[in-house]
């Protein structure tokens, strides 16, 4: 059974004042498994009012004792990480496997940042006059407006909610429309925690409309926003216009080199692996593909045999490797990839075209010797393409690997400590991982350069974008 997914607002879960909703859809199927309320004006007033009050009250409770709320809600996600998983896999597409995953990472991420938040340590200034304290407070920076995407319905939202709530701010978050039920399951965890219900609302509706009302709103102190570049530009500027702190991690378009002393056959499991995991819908997916002449023709046939032998289908179902895509628009955006980068001389190595008629399953594809005109090589696909071109000189893969505004992750296979030394000096990007995806990880930094955005959602980094600095000097009479 799906459910209807609802509102929450002011402590209670509940539909949209106008009673408007949207159909939850099947990705694999196109039917519609349940319906998702709508939030109005009012209903964000309301929201808005609650958070207030949940500032007030949030903040008064220890960090110690946030850190407790934390570490419970991780143990409901934990136990309810069977039921949670099938609805992600039901409504988003991907494999159940990775459902289950993304579930049980989430309740790693709330344990960490329930410990890191006990740790939002001031300091003190030794002072230049006797008899006078200089010192540093740590406060929590207020109510946050949070804006999360469908390709990780809850990996996305438990970052910034963790971080939000251990540092004793409270959070209105603006769900996933596509993938919202497991979401609204996360939040019921922190809720059944013991977070007030003032301090953590839930609303869907039209992103837009929500976002330009929340972002000036003067209850809001900080905004923070996963998606694509281009809306993440528009609200960091509205976020700007209003003086508000703002986290945006926005799009890449990973750059993937693999010199002529890797190990190819690792190179070419990794990559692959993390090419086509989630559909290709994966902010820090290895996109771009630059591979030394020496090795070129053994990584593609490898990546080739790969890409064509994955087992594509409902995400439910055992033997699925790779589910369908989050919608139609995506399945236009691949089409569309696919005639240019023909058009343009590109070669297709395998796939290029959507599988039957029902659903938004694509197939797994890869291209090589790719012109760098071809609009593949400009923009993050965000689907399952992999683009694949060779070089000779290693300043040729870097200089191509700095090329694009992008600046998110990017990967590099060598056995070389002094190739792997200047990739991650050189390549600009927010994350480097050399010969493994070691990645996103809670305790590690999470986040871009360039436009891929600014701050990090991940590590000691990710609890400094929710707190304030205070200095105060107290000399005694
Ligand atoms: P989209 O731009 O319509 O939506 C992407 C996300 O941003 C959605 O969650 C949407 O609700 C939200 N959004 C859109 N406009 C908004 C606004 N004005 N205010 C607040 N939130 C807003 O795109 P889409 O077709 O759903 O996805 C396509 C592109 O989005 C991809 O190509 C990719 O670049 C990007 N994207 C990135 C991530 C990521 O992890 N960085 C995740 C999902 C989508």
């Amino acid at each position: 059974m799906f459910p209807d997914v609802k509102l929450h607002i002011a402590g209670h879960w509940r539909a949209g004042a106008g009673g408007d909703t949207l159909p939850i859809l099947n990705p694999a199927t196109g039917e519609t498994l349940g319906r998702l309320a709508c939030a109005t004006r009012a209903d964000l007033d309301e929201a808005l009012e609650a958070l207030a009050r949940g500032f007030a009250a949030w903040r008064a409770v220890s960090a110690f004792e946030r850190g407790k709320v934390l570490r419970k809600a991780a143990g409901l996600m934990r136990e309810r990480a069977e039921t949670i998983a099938r609805l992600m896999s039901l409504e988003q597409g991907k494999p159940l496997a990775e459902a289950r995953i993304e579930t049980a990472v989430a309740a790693d991420i709330m344990e960490w940042f329930a410990e890191e938040g006990r740790r939002a340590y001031g300091r003190v200034i030794p002072a230049r006059a006797d008899g006078v304290l200089q010192i540093v407070v740590r406060e929590p920076v207020g109510p946050v407006a949070a804006f999360t995407p469908w390709n990780f319905p809850i990996n996305q939202a438990v970052r910034k909610l963790s971080a939000a709530l251990c540092t004793g701010c409270p959070v209105i978050l603006k769900g996933p429309e596509d993938t919202p039920a497991s979401c609204a399951e996360l939040v019921r965890a922190f809720l059944d925690a013991g977070v007030p219900g003032d301090a953590l609302a839930l609303v869907f509706g039209e992103p837009a409309e929500i976002s330009g009302y929340l972002i000036p709103h003067p209850v809001i102190r900080k905004i923070t926003f996963t998606g694509s570049t281009a809306v993440g530009k528009q609200l960091a500027a509205l976020a700007g216009q209003h003086m508000k702190r703002a986290t945006m991690e926005l799009g890449g378009h990973a750059p993937a080199i693999v010199f002529d002393d890797a190990d190819v056959e690792t190179a070419v499991r990794v990559l692959s692996a993390n090419k086509y995991r989630n559909a290709g819908q994966v902010c820090v997916a290895p996109t771009r593909f630059l591979v030394q002449e020496k090795v070129y023709d053994r990584f593609v046939d490898g990546f080739v045999a790969v890409s064509k032998g994955l087992k594509v289908g409902p995400g439910l179902e055992e033997v699925t490797q790779m589910g369908p895509l989050i919608h139609a628009r995506r399945l236009e955006a691949m089409e569309a990839l696919v005639a240019d980068a023909n058009e343009k001389g590109a070669t297709l190595r395998t796939g290029g075209k959507r599988i039957g008629n029902q659903g938004h399953f694509f197939e797994p594809t890869v291209f090589t010797d790719v012109p760098l005109e071809a609009r593949l090589m400009n923009e993050e696909p965000f689907g399952p393409i992999a683009a694949i071109r060779r070089f000779s000189r290693d300043e040729e893969a870097l200089e191509e690997a700095n090329r694009l505004p992008y600046g998110l992750a990017a990967y590099a296979y060598t056995r070389s400590a002094e190739r792997a030394t200047r990739v991650g000096s050189q390549v600009e990007a927010g994350m480097v991982s050399i010969n493994h995806h070691g990645i996103a990880l809670p305790e590690t930094p999470f986040g871009g350069v360039k436009d891929s955005g600014y701050g990090s959602e991940g590590g000691s980094e990710a609890i400094e974008a929710y707190l304030t600095t205070k200095f105060v000097t107290q000399a005694s009479f």
